[in-house]
């Protein structure tokens, strides 16, 4: 079996004999796991605060501006006081002057209510057929980052709900969703 690592091909043939040699070498080698224990719910199943933050996430998708991707996101964050803020993907011609929906509600968020912290956010997309998605939509890399710090500034989780047709994915905290993250505490 061929598999991708660091950008190329590499035989999976390889990548056992590397780390069989490997384990010769330094015998002190260890594994280790990471859990992150993820709650799937059906609508139904959700608290009446949660139904109205996938409301607000899935109407916020069509406010969306995605005119290069078609692929329409919308973020609802709900605040320590019940005050809900939502935000969309933003395209431009210029890719990376764009912002996904999620930096957009939170950012919003920050700069309208910075000392109220942020209790849960709920992400839902539609795709290029303008339907909603069967998987759980993934926040990229960059948002977790912005969220992690959110996070980290107000010193409470903040739990995340993750629109699928199939399953809402929920977690109880953003750390959840960037494992070995990097944070101040490098710095
Ligand atoms: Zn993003």
């Amino acid at each position: 079996m061929d598999v991708f690592y660091g950008g190329g091909l590499i035989n999976q043939d390889f990548l056992c004999k590397f780390a069989e040699e490997n384990r010769k070498e330094l015998d002190t080698m260890k594994e280790t796991l990471i859990q992150i224990p993820i709650l799937i719910k059906q609508e139904k199943e959700l608290t009446p605060e949660e139904a109205r933050l996938l409301d607000e996430a899935r109407r916020a998708t069509y406010r969306s501006y995605s005119p290069y991707s078609h692929f329409s996101v919308g973020a609802a964050v709900e605040l320590a006081d019940g005050t809900i803020v939502t935000g969309s993907n933003q395209e431009n011609a210029a890719y990376p002057s764009g912002l996904c929906a999620e930096r957009t509600a939170v950012f919003y968020a920050g700069s309208r209510y910075p000392d109220t912290p942020i209790r849960r956010i709920c992400i839902a997309a539609r795709d290029t057929e303008g339907n909603p998605l069967l998987r759980p939509i993934a926040p990229c890399g960059a948002c977790r980052q912005v969220l992690l710090e959110t996070e980290q500034r107000a010193g409470s989780p903040i739990e995340v709900l993750l629109h699928g047709t199939e399953g809402i994915y929920c977690l109880r905290s953003i750390r959840d969703l960037l494992p070995l993250c990097f944070d101040e505490s490098f710095l």
